[in-house]
């Protein structure tokens, strides 16, 4: 294809010095059959051909030059630029307004914005239109304030002004300054288009302003734009990223034609929201509409099904993955690692990892990512090694992924020296997140005051997170009096919320100082904090049981918690001893007891030894961290009942078997 490189550019002089201009003649074909076959030359990038055929049209017409003009744009080169530009001159056309107008717009679009200015300049007299490419040759380099300079200083604006303005300003994220002239515009009798709709909805996305991208809604039903496929996606972008799913989930099944992008939009949305039952449900939906899948589609739905663990949805994703031949492409890689690994199946994450077919730093992250759920230490650290001798430079998320993998494994010293090879030797500097996974990491493993002293240390600003993470690592050493003070940090930040409190009375309970406990209650009362109730599920044959703490409502709770107390004081004989500290209540030895039997996890094992057969793989999901009694409790299940038990919590893998965890106590 011929593009027009400097060599054309070089011809194009050529002619232009080349006077006078022998004219050819074209009576025998139609103006606009001309007019159409020049477009179609400079729009394949044929500039010299299209001047040498067309160059008397062109000077007879010079509205014609546009064509060249628009040509030139897409090749990208500023010196074929200024010979049109010199053309223009030669020709005469130059003092024709509208060929004025496609330079500058010219000149903008390929970044040569004083060349722009130059000829609004010695334009004899601007108008609306030259002011408006003038400012959408700013706001496309970025620089919005030249943009609002020339705003500022027109006598006079047009709906394109305004949409320019709000366009630009959200496009860089000058949300709240877009917003403003939005409602300047509104307010000057001018109706946006639904480009700047779009604008003004992924500005309120971005401010979270939920309230605003109502009103903004509402106007887009007025106005007859709400059955825009652009002004519904960003609307739907916009209430998904404010957390408004029902509105956004409304929004797309309401649009008269769904599309792929409208869908993935949902479908991602409702990902990233924690909803990952409306993603895959969205997703059924989508194939019912007949809607094919693409690679967006398909790594939100696998990492919704990482997220509720269900392995036979994400193999079924998976084949309809290799059906559209997407098997090798890397996001999609990427998910299908860390679904087959949060689904506890990670001989398949290794499988789809050695078929990857390019190297890439993320498919290696997630495999790193996906042994450290399982606790393999080892392979951690020795994939990274095969890393680096394959000459792959680890970035940021890895080295986070790393930190993340040791402190879930206790690798102490692997850990810290991650960390001093991400800044000697990679040039990296760490953020607060890879602090939190080392203090995470020092804390667990009991060094609480050199946690304490990184933190105090660190050149990064620490955030509430790396307290709270400390704060837990009292928890789990107890050690009250630390607590107390690292909570002081906590409140500074004014980020004391639910699970700090639960956190903290838990602490004062262990230490039996119930006075401070019924303080830190009464402090929980007060903000209403509501601690997220522990919920447990499985899968038997097709059918998914779900508990929460004391599932009185259950239609066998009499039977679960007849035999949850029969596996209790089977394992009280064998050496279990309930952690009754950490009961919140003051109460009673044997109701602390019986309090801690009823957690969810303890009545989903319960529940699946009685109704599965002893072969079956006992599988447990649970949505927060295992509750350290409850480890105990499953190891001894596991020995005496002679069952590999799998629970799955918000952190990581723990394999039961024989009496020991895969965590080896660490998660
Ligand atoms: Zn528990
Ligand atoms: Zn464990």
């Amino acid at each position: 294809m011929g593009i027009f490189n400097h060599t054309c550019a070089h011809h194009l002089s050529e002619i232009i010095n080349k006077k006078p201009f022998q004219i050819s003649y074209f009576s025998t074909i139609s103006s606009a059959h001309k007019i159409r076959e020049l477009s179609n030359l400079c729009s394949k990038g044929y500039l010299k051909q299209a001047f040498e055929t067309f160059k008397f049209d062109i000077w007879m017409n010079p509205n014609l030059f546009s064509h060249l003009i628009h040509g030139c744009i897409s090749t990208k080169c500023i010196l074929l630029a200024k010979q049109l530009h010199a053309l223009t001159i030669t020709s005469g056309c130059f003092r024709d307004k509208f060929v004025t107008n496609h330079l500058m717009n010219m000149y903008g679009k390929l970044g040569d914005l004083n060349s722009m200015l130059v000829l609004y300049n010695v334009m004899p007299k601007t108008n609306v239109m030259s002011s408006n490419i003038l400012i959408n040759g700013y706001v496309g380099n970025g620089d919005l304030e030249s943009a609002h300079k020339v705003f500022d200083e027109m006598p006079e604006r047009n709906v394109a002004t305004w949409n320019a303005m709000v366009n630009g300003m959200m496009q860089f994220e000058e949300n709240e300054e877009g917003l403003r002239f939005f409602s300047g515009m509104q307010r000057e009798g001018f109706f946006p288009d639904e480009f700047a709709l779009g604008s003004v909805l992924r500005g309120c996305a971005g401010l979270r302003a939920l309230l605003c991208g109502r009103q903004v809604h509402g106007y887009t039903v007025k106005s007859g734009y709400e059955v825009s496929s652009i002004v519904g996606s960003a609307l739907a972008n916009m209430y998904m990223r404010c957390k408004s799913l029902e509105e956004g989930g409304r929004v797309i099944r309401e649009m008269p034609v769904q599309n792929v992008v409208s869908f993935n939009t949902l479908i991602a949305g409702m990902a990233q929201n924690m909803c990952p039952e409306g993603a895959l449900h969205h997703y059924n939906l989508m194939k019912k509409t007949g809607l094919q899948p693409d690679r967006i589609t398909f790594v939100s739905v696998l990492s919704s099904c990482s997220e509720l663990a269900t392995l036979g949805q994400g193999q079924q994703i998976h084949s309809e993955v290799i059906k559209r031949g997407d098997t090798l492409v890397e996001g999609v890689v990427s998910s299908l690692i860390s679904m087959y690994s949060k689904c506890g199946c990670l001989e398949d994450s290794i499988k789809a990892f050695t078929k990857r077919k390019d190297e890439d730093i993320v498919l290696w992250t997630s495999m790193i990512a996906a042994y450290g759920f399982h606790g393999k230490g080892e392979q951690v650290i020795e994939l990274f090694d095969q890393m680096e001798r394959q000459g792959l430079k680890p970035n940021e998320v890895t080295f986070l992924t790393l930190l993340y993998a040791c402190s879930h494994c206790g690798l102490k010293d692997k850990g810290l020296e991650f960390l001093d090879l991400m800044v000697s030797k990679y040039g990296l500097s760490p953020g607060v997140e890879h602090y939190t996974c080392i203090v995470d990491l020092l804390g667990r493993s009991g060094c609480l005051s050199k946690a304490e002293e990184m933190i105090r240390t660190m050149p990064v600003k620490a955030d509430p997170v790396i307290w709270k993470v400390l704060l837990s690592a009292c928890k789990m050493h107890k050690n009250a009096d630390m607590a107390m003070r690292i909570s002081q940090e906590v409140m500074k930040l004014g980020a004391l919320d639910a699970a700090s409190y639960v956190l903290l009375a838990n602490i004062q309970a262990s230490a039996k100082r119930w006075e401070e406990v019924s303080t830190m209650r009464k402090a929980m009362k007060d903000l209403r904090v509501k601690k997220e109730p522990g919920v447990s599920w499985f899968e038997f044959r097709n059918k998914v049981y779900q508990f929460t703490m004391g599932a009185k409502t259950h239609p066998r709770w009499k039977e679960i918690d007849s035999y949850v107390k029969e596996l209790m004081s089977e394992i009280k004989k064998c050496g279990y001893q309930p952690d009754t500290d950490s009961v919140l209540q003051d109460m009673g030895q044997d109701e602390k007891e019986e309090s801690l039997a009823q957690h969810s996890e303890k009545l989903a094992i319960a529940f699946a030894l009685m109704i599965s057969p002893p072969d079956f793989p006992i599988r447990i999901m649970k949505n927060l961290r295992i509750c350290s009694d409850c480890h105990v409790a499953i190891k001894y299940i596991a020995k005496i009942k002679e069952r590999e038990i799998v629970v799955r919590d918000a952190s990581r893998f723990h394999h039961f078997k024989d009496g020991t965890c895969s965590c080896g106590d660490f998660w």
